[in-house]
Formats: C-alpha cells, structure tokens, sequence
C-alpha cells in the first residue's frame, strides 16, 4: 500500500485541506476553500473519489460541491450535515458565500471507512462544532478543528462546547501517538502536543 499525503492551504482563512493519494486516485480530507483541491488533482491527474469532512464550517467545505460535481462522494457526521446547505455553516457571518451541496453519505461514528485498503475510522469529537469527528488512519490523525499544533478549535459558535472539547481532547491524548495533520496550521503529534500544547 502506497498512500501519500499532501497538505494544501486553501482560502484566506488558510484552512487546510489533506489529499491522500494512491496510484492515481485520491480521497481528500476536508476541501477547504477555492479550486486549490481540484487545481492539485488536474496538475497530478489524480481522480478524486472521496471527500471525508472534519466537520461542516465554511472554511472546510467550500469547495465540496465542485468536489462532487467531479465526482467525489461527500461524507460527513449527522449533526453537522446540515452546515452543508445551510447558513449554519457560519460563511454568512464571516460574509463567505458557500456554494450549498448535499452530502452523499452520512458517519454513524466509529465505522471504518475504506479507501483502497486504507481505513479512515471516524471518530466522534465534538466540541467546535455539535458534529466534530476525527479520522483516524494508519498515516496518522486528521483532526479537524478539534486539536491543533499548539492551539485548539474555538468553542464560543452557536453549537460548541467547551465541556465537549476537553472529553475530545482526552479520547484523542489516549490514543498512541501518531502523526497530527490538523484543520488550519502545521502538522503535529499527539505526543508533542500533551507535553506542550498551552490550552491541554
Ligand atoms: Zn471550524
């Protein structure tokens, strides 16, 4: 199994958006803003089959209906599915206009989901948003906005929880360690960020 990743910075919020790429085809990891993602995919003829939401705000699914008009199946939690084709995705109040698009599959939570032999486990992290997951991988942890490199995701929107936040934070410090590739900013690692994330 051959997998690569590759972080794209997307929009001028910077949001990051993960490709992970096998022989050619790829499953993305939020899609962040723009034609970032599908300017990437054109340049390294890569067809994009999936695209797995860390949760539903504007800056990580902007792109998602040109994402599925190509072709890519759209996955993301129930509770924050309809951030997809409503204003609860917050781009009104930061005066984005996101282009609304149904999603073609829903997480139940703690599934595997299977891209050419590698598995994304979906693992339920509320706290910045109602319907916040991680996915967990054999390359690493894609966590959304819930953990950072020496940062965490804002709880003060309509459907975060601080209380939430920390319970997530203590299922992901109980993993092993591995490779953290965050929402916005630097990749990590679980262990670096217990020992000197300010905010854990
Ligand atoms: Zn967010």
């Amino acid at each position: 199994m051959d997998f690569r990743v590759h972080r794209l910075y997307t929009g001028r919020i910077g949001s990051n958006a993960y490709v992970v790429e096998n022989g050619g085809r790829a499953a993305v990891v939020d899609a962040g803003m723009g034609r970032a993602v599908l300017d990437f995919a054109e340049k390294n003829d890569l067809k994009i089959e999936l695209c797995l939401l860390t949760h539903g705000h504007f800056d990580h699914i902007g792109a998602c209906a040109a994402l599925q008009r190509a072709g890519a199946k759209i996955g993301v939690s129930r509770k924050d599915a309809d951030k997809l084709y409503t204003e609860n995705n917050l781009g009104g109040a930061f005066g984005v206009e996101t282009e609304p698009v149904r999603p073609d599959f829903i997480f139940r939570g703690g599934e595997a989901i299977d891209f050419h032999g590698l598995k994304f486990t979906v693992l339920e992290t509320p706290g910045h948003s109602a319907g916040s997951v991680c996915f967990l991988t054999e390359l690493g942890i894609f966590s959304g906005d819930t953990l950072f490199c020496g940062g965490v995701g804002r709880t003060d929107f309509y459907d975060g929880s601080e209380e939430q936040l920390s319970a997530s934070l203590e299922k992901l410090f109980a993993l092993p360690d591995a490779p953290v590739y965050p929402g916005h900013g630097l990749s990590t690692t679980l262990k670096r960020e217990k020992e000197n994330n300010p905010y854990v």
